[in-house]
C-alpha cells in the first residue's frame, strides 16, 4: 500500500499486521493506494454441481418463507442466492452451487424446490471451469445509464411476517431488471471465524440480504433512493450492520454499522497510517485523535 506520504508500506502477519487486519474487511478509500494484495488460494474441485431455480413472481412469499429456514442450516457445502425482482417483470431466482454429487444435491434441495410451481429447474454436475462460468455470468455491458440505490444488511433471525410485508411493498414500487431484493446463505467456514479475527465483523448472521432500485431518468432519483431508504427504516428492527461494499449513503453514524464492534479498532489503526485523514469520503474511517 502507498500511505499519504508517498511511503510504500508492506503489511503481512509479521509486519504492519494490524494494516492487514484492517485491510481484511475494513474497506476501499480508508488507509492508503493498495497497490497488490497477496491471496491464500486452496485447490478447486475437479467438478460440483450448479443450480437454477426459478418461480413465477406470485409464489416469491412461499419460496422466501422456506429458503429462509433452510439455506443457513443445509449442509455447509452448499451455497445459495436467491434473488426476487420486481412485481412488474420479476420473478424469483434460486442460484447456487454443492460440492457434490447431483443427486444429493437433488436430495438437500428439496425442501425448496418441492415448495409451489417452479417454472424452470437446473440442476447439473459440471467440470469446475464450467461452474464458475454458470454461476458468474458476464455482467451486462449496459448501453443505457442505469443507476442504483443499494442497501444491505445481515439477519439473525428468520424475517417474521411484518418484514416480509415491507419486502412486498418495496417490489411492488420499483422498476426495472436490475432492482429487487438478494440473499445469500451465512454460516459455515464465514462463521467459524470470530468477528474480531479480521475488521470483517458480521459473521454471525443467518445470511445477508441487499434490495436495490435503479432508475435512468433523472427525475426518478428522488423517489427511487427514497423506497430504497425508507424501506431500510421498516427492515431495521429485523437485521444487523450492513456490507462496507454495497453502501448506503443514507445511513447515519455509519462506523459501527459497517464494522461493528470492530470499529474503535479501525479508527486507531486509521490515526496511526492516515492520521491527516487525506483518504476520506463521506462514510470512511475516521481516525482517533489518540493512537
Ligand atoms: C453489479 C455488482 C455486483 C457486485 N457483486 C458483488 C459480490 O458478489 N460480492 C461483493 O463482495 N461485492 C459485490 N459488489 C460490490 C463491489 O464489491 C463493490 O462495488 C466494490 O467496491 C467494487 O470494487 P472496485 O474495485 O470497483 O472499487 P470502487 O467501487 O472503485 O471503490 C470502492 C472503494 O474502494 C476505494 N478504492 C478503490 N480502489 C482502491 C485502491 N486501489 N486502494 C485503496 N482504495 C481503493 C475507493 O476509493 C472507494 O472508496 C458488486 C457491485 C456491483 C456494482
Amino acid at each position: 500500500m502507498v500511505d499519504a506520504k508517498g511511503k510504500i508500506i508492506r503489511a503481512n502477519k509479521n509486519r504492519n499486521a494490524d494494516l492487514l487486519w484492517a485491510s481484511r474487511g475494513g474497506g476501499g478509500g480508508n488507509f492508503g493506494v493498495y497497490t497488490s494484495y497477496k491471496f491464500k488460494v486452496r485447490p478447486a474441485p475437479a467438478s460440483a454441481t450448479v443450480f437454477r431455480i426459478t418461480w413465477s413472481w406470485d409464489q416469491f412469499e412461499k419460496v422466501f418463507k422456506a429458503w429462509q429456514l433452510w439455506a443457513p442450516s443445509v449442509n455447509t457445502k452448499l451455497g445459495s442466492e436467491l434473488s426476487i425482482g420486481p412485481k412488474k417483470g420479476g420473478n424469483v431466482t434460486m442460484t447456487g452451487l454443492f460440492l457434490g454429487s447431483k443427486a444429493e444435491a437433488s436430495r438437500l434441495l428439496k425442501p425448496v424446490t418441492s415448495v409451489g410451481t417452479p417454472t424452470n429447474q437446473i440442476i447439473r454436475s459440471l467440470p469446475y471451469t464450467k461452474v464458475v462460468s454458470f454461476m458468474l455470468a458476464p455482467d451486462p455491458v449496459l448501453t443505457q445509464r442505469v443507476s442504483n440505490q443499494f442497501s444491505s444488511g445481515f439477519v439473525r433471525k428468520p424475517f417474521p411476517g411484518k418484514a416480509i410485508k415491507s419486502m412486498r411493498e418495496f417490489l411492488e414500487k420499483v422498476e426495472g431488471e436490475f432492482a429487487g431484493f438478494f440473499f445469500l446463505n451465512w454460516g459455515g467456514a464465514v462463521s467459524r471465524k470470530s468477528p474480531k479475527s479480521t475488521a470483517f465483523y458480521w459473521r454471525k448472521a443467518k445470511f445477508y440480504v441487499e434490495w436495490n432500485s435503479s432508475w435512468i431518468k433523472k427525475s426518478e432519483a428522488a423517489r427511487n433512493i427514497f423506497v430504497v431508504r425508507n424501506t431500510r427504516r421498516k427492515l431495521q428492527p429485523f437485521i444487523v450492520g450492513s456490507y462496507i461494499n454495497v453502501p448506503d449513503q443514507g445511513i447515519k453514524n455509519s462506523g459501527p454499522v459497517y464494522y461493528g464492534a470492530n470499529y474503535p479498532r479501525l479508527r486507531r489503526i486509521k490515526a496511526k497510517y492516515d492520521p491527516g485523514n487525506i483518504f476520506n469520503n463521506p462514510q470512511s474511517i475516521s481516525p482517533t485523535r489518540k493512537v
